[in-house]
């Protein structure tokens, strides 16, 4: 199949393309997504052969109207309600009982629905022109997210229809995932919205215990998404924690062909390895925009083990710690 390279203006041909059962892969302020129509489960079906996606890992649907909720779940709870007005459009994914027009592609069998409504005009604009939209990240199963058209291209040329190029994607990691259909709520996936901000509109709302540790044998995940491998470049990547210094002496005695660090800007001159910086160590924000380049960078240069320093886990930190221990495969070494 040959892959169209639409412009930011060029939603039309994308939403006409949707209209007609086909998949587009779409910026948004978190992650490129891979969208088909949501309530069509042929077109959905083709999201999973494309990626490689279990079939049991069920997808967001994605509206461009708070109104379009009432159609896609059962219930729509005062405490989810509060949520989305003060959080959509954003990087928030609200769990629910869903409806029954909720083909069973999307919901992976469930009997509940992941919900965001995106704040990207492009986004936003592809949605109004053709449906509410199924879209999980547009790259292949295991490897980064595409933060921009060019990584959903080296991971997607070929196996879709379209790819609208909306420039880099501010947030740069997946949206936050709360389920409001257990009680109390429950944070599935830490992101742009944090949990702090959560509690704050809120109240009481749990951390599941698969956001920070590996699940442990037998145990059954809250997010059918946790129990496979994530965001990991072909690059062995190892996560340190440990003060600053404890840091930059263990990699530079572990200097190597092939060693590199995942790092922060404090340590650039102090390490005897290639790096590559995410940012300051307290600038959550740009360590979250610039994650997923640096693991495909990463790939690029060819590294074969990588060092990460180790990420707080206030604010966004949560979720950048999040992505770079399953990035990691919970390898970690503890110098504390
Ligand atoms: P992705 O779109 O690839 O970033 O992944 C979406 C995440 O949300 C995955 O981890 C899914 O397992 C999770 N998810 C989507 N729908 C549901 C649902 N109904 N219940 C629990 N988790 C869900
Ligand atoms: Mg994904």
């Amino acid at each position: 199949m040959k892959t169209l390279m639409l412009k930011a203006d060029e939603v039309q041909t994308a939403a006409d393309i949707i209209k007609n059962g086909g998949l587009v892969a779409m910026p948004t302020e978190t992650v490129y997504g891979l969208a088909a129509d949501a309530l069509n489960g042929k077109a959905v079906e083709k999201i999973f052969r494309a990626k490689g996606r279990p079939m049991d890992n069920p997808l967001i649907v994605h509206i461009s109207d708070i109104s379009q909720i009432y159609n896609l779940v059962a219930v729509f709870p005062e405490k989810a309600k509060k949520l989305a007005e003060k959080f959509w459009p954003g990087a928030l994914t609200i769990i629910l009982p869903k409806s029954d027009i909720i083909p069973d592609e999307v919901s992976a069998g469930l009997d509940t629905v992941a919900v965001r409504f995106p704040s990207n005009p492009i986004a936003h604009r592809l949605i109004e022109l053709s449906s509410p939209l199924a879209a999980p990240s547009a790259n292949l199963s295991g490897s980064p997210s595409p933060t921009n058209a060019k990584h959903v291209a080296d991971d997607m040329n070929g196996r879709i229809d379209a790819i609208i190029d909306g420039g880099e994607c501010d947030v740069g990691v997946e949206s936050t995932v709360i389920t409001l259909a257990t009680e109390p709520p429950r944070l599935l996936r830490p992101g742009g919205i944090t949990l702090e901000q959560l509690r704050d509109t809120i109240g009481e709302v749990v951390v599941d215990n698969a956001v920070l540790n590996p699940l442990k044998n037998g145990q059954k995940a809250s997010s059918p998404g946790m129990k496979y491998k994530h965001y990991s470049p072909k690059a062995d990547v190892i996560l340190i924690k440990g003060s600053d210094d404890s840091f930059v002496e263990y990699v530079n005695q572990h200097k190597a062909d092939g060693v590199a660090a995942l790092c922060y800007d404090e340590d650039l001159g102090r390490l005897d390895v290639p790096t590559v910086s995410v940012g300051r160590g307290d600038d959550y924000e740009t360590q979250a925009h610039r994650l997923f380049t640096a693991l495909r960078t990463a790939d690029e240069n060819g590294y074969r083990t990588v060092y990460a320093h180790c990420p707080k886990t206030e604010g966004v930190g949560l979720a950048v710690y999040n992505r770079i221990i399953r990035a990691a495969g919970f390898e970690v070494i503890d110098l504390e």
